[in-house]
């Protein structure tokens, strides 16, 4: 955080009213709590050239404009803000004139996108409180509360109030510089703590993705949530299965792919969010310690990769969030007597469309997951030419890696992993030798493979055996 911030939170004049607080949340009456530029930490150094480009031609055409939400928050955390999301009274088609390179984007929530290049700045119109006249054809409710669409245009003070937490309605003034605070958002960045905007209960049966966001910003930032915001999630947590599955894959990404991957699982868990997302695996994690240990290891290797800005690919993260599912269906299938192929083949389709029920894993993602999963039949058999053709399968590698996650987690004993390594990096005599080893170790069929879970015996029709 920065020095100055905190020496500005710390000095006597620099009280705090609560505007929008639980009691308020309907508000509009009272204003913000503005900080002039020589008193906040924030400079333009802070952001990009896209989106002052954008907060630039806005306010010379008479909008008005301000940077919100994620940069804002991370900017007064001393952090790189990842991306800029820009507010303002221009309409969407207003935004849309004044940028050739933009788009409006979204029916549920309409928003313009200004793309520079990679960036893509997102404009936003301030939006307004519903139920009056006017919001009947842009704003639409479930009769459980949940927001079907939100596009009432509004003023500032209302917009700042429709937003998920307090430390996410702090707006930054191209105007002036100045910082706008509407719901003590400030003070809620200095003691780490996240808070939602008016009634949680409320606010979170408007829209229960919000649960998640609160999970994940708790996470990434390392906040707590404050008692009150936290305290109905473990009751309200099943109304994210009326959350459609394409808005979750998106979500699901943003959990598990930002770097703070193990810490956002355990939370998940702790709420019961977890469950709502990912139902089969919550099962098979109750039944089989590896399973747990498995999805741990698969996310704190991905962190580990974010953090040394390695590629990742959500392929191998949901290869390992549904495994424990198909394997629990392939025990069962090879327990009715079908062979370990089919059954797997079976197991990996069952698990994965159950699962697409919840949430959409787009074809590009669960077809290299569905490799990832064939090939850990195929590792365990090495004899003729059969490891070299895995060798050179495409995924290959992403395959070695689950193999040694599976070794790690505990699910099957190690070995085979300590084979491929030296496999990989020995020389032509030495994949010699190993190939022979194989052969050896393994008998007819080179598939060694040692489960730890008692496997059930297949049962046998035949007239004549015992
Ligand atoms: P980051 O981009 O770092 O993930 P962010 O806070 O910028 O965090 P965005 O999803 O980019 O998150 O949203 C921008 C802003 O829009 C948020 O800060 C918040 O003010 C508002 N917002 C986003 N999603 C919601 C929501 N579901 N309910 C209410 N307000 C929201
Ligand atoms: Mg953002």
């Amino acid at each position: 955080m920065f020095k100055g911030f905190t020496r500005f939170l710390q000095s006597p004049g620099a009280h705090f009213r609560t505007l929008f607080g639980p009691q308020d949340a309907s508000g509009g009456q009272a204003g913000p709590r503005i900080v002039p530029r020589d008193q906040h930490p924030i400079s333009r150094q802070h952001f990009s050239e896209a989106a002052l480009k954008v907060l630039y031609r806005l306010h010379n055409a008479g909008f008005e404009a301000y940077l919100v939400g994620g940069c804002i928050r991370d900017s007064l955390l001393g952090k790189m803000p990842k991306d800029f999301d820009v507010a303002t009274d221009a309409t969407p088609e207003q935004v849309r004139e004044l940028f050739r390179n933009s788009r409006i984007i979204g029916r549920r929530f309409r928003i313009v996108h200004v793309r520079f290049g990679r960036e893509v700045i997102e404009v936003t119109t301030f939006r307004g409180t519903h139920g009056d006249d006017h919001g009947e054809q842009v704003a639409q409710q479930s009769e459980h509360g949940l927001l079907l669409r939100d596009n009432v245009w509004g003023n500032i003070q209302e917009d700042a109030i429709r937003r998920d937490f307090t430390v996410n309605a702090i707006y930054y003034s191209i105007a002036d510089f100045s910082i706008h605070d509407f719901a003590d958002g400030m003070q809620d960045i200095e003691s780490r703590t996240l808070r939602l905007i008016g009634d949680p209960a409320v606010r979170y049966r408007e829209d229960p993705v919000r649960m998640l966001r609160a999970v994940r910003f708790a996470a990434k930032l390392d906040f707590h949530i404050a008692p009150d915001s936290e305290a109905p999630i473990g009751e309200l947590a099943p109304l994210l299965l009326q959350i459609p599955p394409a808005r979750l894959f998106d979500e699901v990404l943003k959990l598990f792919m930002a770097g703070h991957g193990v810490e956002t699982f355990r939370l998940l868990r702790h709420y019961g969010l977890f469950a709502m997302l990912f139902p089969e695996a919550e099962e098979t994690m109750a039944e089989q310690p590896w399973v747990e240990a498995l999805i741990e290891q698969a996310l704190a290797s991905t962190d580990r990769r974010i953090h040394e800005e390695r590629p990742v690919t959500p392929a191998f993260l949901f290869a390992a969030l549904l495994w424990g599912p198909v394997q629990h269906r392939q025990a069962a299938l090879e327990a009715e007597g079908m062979p370990p192929i089919p059954a797997l083949q079976l197991a990996s389709q069952q698990a994965l469309s159950r699962q697409l029920k919840h949430i959409s894993i787009p074809k590009r993602f669960s077809l290299p997951m569905r490799d990832i999963w064939d090939l850990q039949q195929r590792l365990p058999q090495r004899r003729g030419k059969r490891a070299l053709q895995t060798r050179e399968h495409p995924r290959f590698r992403a395959a070695y890696d689950f193999l040694l996650l599976r070794e790690a987690a505990g699910e099957i004993e190690p070995g085979l992993g300590a084979w491929w390594t030296a496999y990989q990096e020995g020389d032509e005599h030495e994949q010699r030798r190993l190939l022979e080893k194989a052969g050896a170790d393994a008998g007819p069929g080179g598939n060694d493979s040692r489960r730890r879970r008692p496997r059930k015996r297949r049962r046998r029709s035949s007239p004549g055996s015992s």
